[in-house]
């Protein structure tokens, strides 16, 4: 039997449970499936067969949620740092000793090549990991002398927190927002993307067999617009972290202002790769490959717009066309697929829809620029290199989110610098040279929340992440998603030494 049809004949196993019984919430400590729910099928990408049915949440089911979490928050909050790590270390070896079912179950749910997902379900342990090992230090503030008073800093946990997560990478992301306020002393009322639910709910399930309290992870299945939503209004939530689209952080922004919450933005990208004539140009083929298609595009660090200088341009798109041409489009559990089906019938029209955009504006489709239908009923498409573009094209402009990639090309460095920051977004940008003043200028000059030089994206837990502009507020990693969770409080104490100021005696 081939690598392949094992994959599958375990995903099936491991699918069976969500296609038996309609898949719930879990609040306040057990799975939760309100009487006579409504529900919707969730669709598999890889043949739009339904994966089982999901209840879609009501404002009611939220309320409970927010509720169970305001409830359990100060025995969290109060529950020793050293208690929370070994809790939440103990989370992260039960996440990993399930990695295999959380790879395929993911694999399957949002279409994601399981060369790629294989890794989903150890870093989301990872990140368990890390900021559990900071659970007991994440109190301590800073010391800030002055002659006659002594001020000391600390902090505390914010409240309970809303996290509201997208399809693209569902488990990795999830973890990476739930762990850390975890961590922090916050309990956590997590809305998942109603496209990939599935492994929200083995979240779930490993946090109730870690033996974390009741009511300090919810998770409740639904609607943006619906429980989406009624979360970021509710009045005991106090903040509320948010990967997605950026109209979906102006929404959010609006809905959240009445209750005044604190606001954490991971929003969408058009980050541009900028190769200079001095790149080392294979290793710069390589990424710029790597950095678009791999996780078929639907990436939010993907550098989706190529820059190459004028010098190696037609050597550089010539070498770029015959690797696109040669990506291995298929079945997501097939192991040598390095391109699988975008996540949904609705995701797939929308990047259809620029194959004409794309025509209109005038840019050459060098490779792709159709479905593939000879794969089946997915949601596949061939991945698609538009050239000859300029910067005021659509497709230059707005974030595609799928294995399609728009090159143009540039003069001289100042060009570049305009041409990268000519866009509403600032998430990530990438640059291959090897002039080394180069590289400082451009890391002054490129508006992006993060920059990488002669490198693809390199995940280092404790660096900030996120972007400016459209792409978001705030930032993750280390202490920076600390600082979001956390309240820093100022206390100052008095040495006795001083005058205080007299009035009316
Ligand atoms: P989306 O904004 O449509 O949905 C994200 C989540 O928000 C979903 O759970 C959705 O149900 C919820 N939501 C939608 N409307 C809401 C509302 N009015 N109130 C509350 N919740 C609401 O995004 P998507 O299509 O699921 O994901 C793709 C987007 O995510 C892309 O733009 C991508 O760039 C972005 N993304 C960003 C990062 C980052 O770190 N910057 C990482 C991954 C994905």
């Amino acid at each position: 039997m081939s690598e392949h049809e094992v994959n599958l004949g375990k995903a099936q196993t491991y699918l069976k449970k969500f296609s038996d019984k309609i898949t719930g919430h879990y609040i306040n400590g057990r799975f939760d499936t309100p009487a006579h729910a409504e529900t919707f099928q969730n669709l598999s990408p890889v043949d739009n067969s339904s994966l089982g049915e999901v209840v879609s949440g009501t404002e009611e089911d939220m309320d409970r949620a927010c509720e169970a979490a305001r409830v359990a928050f100060a025995g969290w909050r109060d529950m020793p740092g050293a208690a929370r790590k070994k809790l939440l270390n103990q989370f992260a070896d039960n996440i990993a000793a399930r990695a295999e079912e959380i790879a395929l179950i993911e694999s399957m749910d949002c279409g994601q090549p399981i060369r790629f997902m294989k890794q989903a379900a150890l870093r989301g342990a990872d990140n368990f990991r890390f900021f559990a090992d900071k659970a007991p230090e994440a109190v301590n503030g800073q010391a800030l002398y002055q002659d006659v008073h002594t001020n000391y800093t600390m902090r505390t946990p914010v409240g309970p927190v809303g996290v509201i997560t997208p399809w693209n990478t569902p488990f990795m992301l999830s973890t990476w927002k739930i762990a850390p306020a975890l961590a922090a002393g916050c309990t956590v009322v997590h809305k998942p993307a109603e496209m990939s639910p599935l492994t929200a709910n083995l979240l779930a399930e490993v946090a109730q067999e870690t033996g974390i309290p009741d009511g300090v992870l919810n998770t409740v299945n639904g609607f943006g617009e619906t429980v989406g939503k009624r979360l970021t209004e509710h009045p005991a939530i106090k903040a509320v972290a948010l990967v997605g689209e950026s109209a979906t952080g102006s929404h959010i922004m609006r809905q959240a202002a009445p209750t005044l919450k604190r606001l954490h933005f991971e929003l969408g990208g058009k980050n541009p790769v900028i190769v200079f004539d001095d790149a080392d140009f294979n290793r710069a083929l390589d990424a710029v490959v790597f950095m678009l298609y791999s996780l078929n595009g639907q990436r939010c660090t993907s550098s989706s717009r190529l820059l190459v200088q004028k010098g190696i341009e037609a050597e550089f798109m010539s070498a770029l066309i015959a690797r696109v041409e040669n990506l291995r489009v298929g079945h997501p559990l097939d192991p040598d697929t390095e391109v699988g089906p975008v996540v949904s019938q609705e995701h797939f029209r929308k990047v259809m829809s620029y194959m004409e955009i794309a025509q209109a504006d005038g840019a050459t489709t060098a490779v792709g620029g159709r479905a593939m239908e000879e794969l089946g009923a997915g949601n596949y498409i061939c991945p698609t290199l538009f050239t000859e573009a300029d910067n005021s094209m659509r497709v230059s402009r707005e974030e595609i989110f799928g294995p399609v990639l728009t090159a143009m090309s540039f003069d001289t460095e100042e060009d570049a610098v305009n041409m990268a920051n000519d866009t509403p977004y600032g998430l990530a940008g990438y640059v291959w040279t090897q002039d080394v003043g180069r590289t400082m200028r451009l890391a002054k000059n490129l508006e992006a929340g993060m920059l990488w030089f002669n490198s693809e994206n390199n995940r280092n837990l404790p660096s900030p992440f996120g972007g400016m502009k459209a792409s978001g507020i705030g930032r993750d990693g280390g202490d920076f998603s600390f600082d979001f969770y956390m309240e820093t409080k100022n206390v100052c104490v008095a040495h006795d030494l001083h005058n205080v100021p007299v009035l009316g005696r």
